[in-house]
């Protein structure tokens, strides 16, 4: 659609039907009964392989040394394809040098969400990264990408020294700042009192905490600045993390430990050459599955459908016993 041109785009007119079929279809629509079909639809078929034969690696479960990543993995898009193309390079090169691989988890990226998703669930139709998908949205953000990422690029050899320290520096100055935000006291002087009456905020009676101050959501950390005398000239990027931190810290917390409850079920590893038919007590579904998906975790087994929290308790059991055996 446009300013000038009498073209509309169809979304959700997605066909690959012959064009005559196409043209009666618009036609039926109240409304379009003389509609001209500019370009019709068309349709890219393609073959892929089923992505529950992949390890979390992205290396094929059946094929040691083969890495796919990208539409072969039954997904779309631009973002999909790079995300899993460089955690596949990352991997291919990891292993001819005898290292273990590089596995994102759910709650440090969106490329550890999606490669979760395919590998654990399998997929239908080609599978789209919506950021929906992910349960930890609160810290899976673009504003932090670099503080999550960073040191893991770093420690696989793809970030430079240089940037590395320019990076150290933005972290230590994001943790000084807030040190000093959560520190400053703020006392009702005049100055302060009328600052809270400009922006409709409740007037304080005794000292407060800058932190406390910039928690109200009438505040932020831009305006305080008017009141904050003793504030370091720091950039946006460490501003804005400062800002984030404090404002959600409560919610963020909350994250962070449902973040180690999941992170509980995935440190339970499960060995690949487990046979989950052995296994007393699991139902007759979840052994198909489980031998199927195989996968490397209690976690990952709990994302399973058709994998129940009753079988997970049972998967539980049986690694207790497994490690009593041994010690
Ligand atoms: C018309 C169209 C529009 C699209 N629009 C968008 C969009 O707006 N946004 C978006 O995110 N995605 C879009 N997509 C989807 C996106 O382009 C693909 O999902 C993505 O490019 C797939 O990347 P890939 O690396 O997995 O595969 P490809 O980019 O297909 O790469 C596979 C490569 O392998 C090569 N190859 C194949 N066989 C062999 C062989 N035997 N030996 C050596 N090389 C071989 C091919 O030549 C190709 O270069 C669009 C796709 C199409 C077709």
């Amino acid at each position: 659609m446009g300013l000038n041109t009498q073209e509309m785009y169809l979304q959700g007119m997605s066909t690959s039907l012959p064009e005559d079929v196409q043209i009666e279809m618009m036609r039926s629509v109240p409304g379009l009964e003389n509609v001209s079909v500019m370009r019709s639809a068309y349709a890219i078929e393609y073959d892929c392989i089923n992505p529950t034969q992949l390890k979390l690696s992205l290396e094929l479960r059946e094929v040691e040394g083969l890495f796919t990543a990208g539409q072969i993995n039954g997904t779309s898009g631009y973002e999909e394809a790079a995300a899993q193309g460089i955690i596949a390079g990352i991997n291919a090169a990891r292993k001819i040098k005898g290292l273990e691989p590089l596995v994102l988890d759910r709650s440090q990226a969106y490329i550890g969400v999606l490669i979760d998703d395919i590998v654990t669930k399998g997929t239908n139709e080609p599978y789209r990264m919506m950021t929906s998908r992910a349960e930890y949205r609160l810290l899976l953000r673009q504003d932090n990408a670099d503080l999550r990422l960073t040191p893991i690029g770093y420690e696989v050899g793809l970030i430079s020294e240089e940037r590395y320290k320019k990076f150290e520096e933005k972290r230590r100055l994001i943790e000084e700042e807030i040190e000093r935000v959560k520190r400053t006291n703020i006392a009702p002087t005049e100055k302060v009192i009328n600052f809270l009456k400009k922006y409709n905020s409740t007037p304080i009676k005794s000292g407060v905490k800058l932190a406390d101050l910039l928690r109200r959501p009438e505040l932020d950390y831009e305006t305080l600045g008017e009141i904050d005398e003793n504030r370091p000239n720091l950039t946006f990027a460490v501003r804005e993390q400062v800002s984030i931190s404090i404002k959600y810290e409560g919610y963020i917390k909350r994250q962070m430990q449902q973040v180690e409850q999941f992170k509980k079920l995935e440190e339970k590893k499960l060995d690949k050459d487990i046979d989950y038919d052995e296994i007393n007590g699991l139902r007759l579904e979840a052994r198909q599955k489980l031998n199927k998906i195989k996968p490397e975790s209690v976690g990952q087994a709990s994302r399973i459908s058709g994998v129940s929290p009753a079988d997970i308790s049972v998967l539980l059991v049986y690694l207790e016993q497994k490690r009593r055996q041994k010690s």
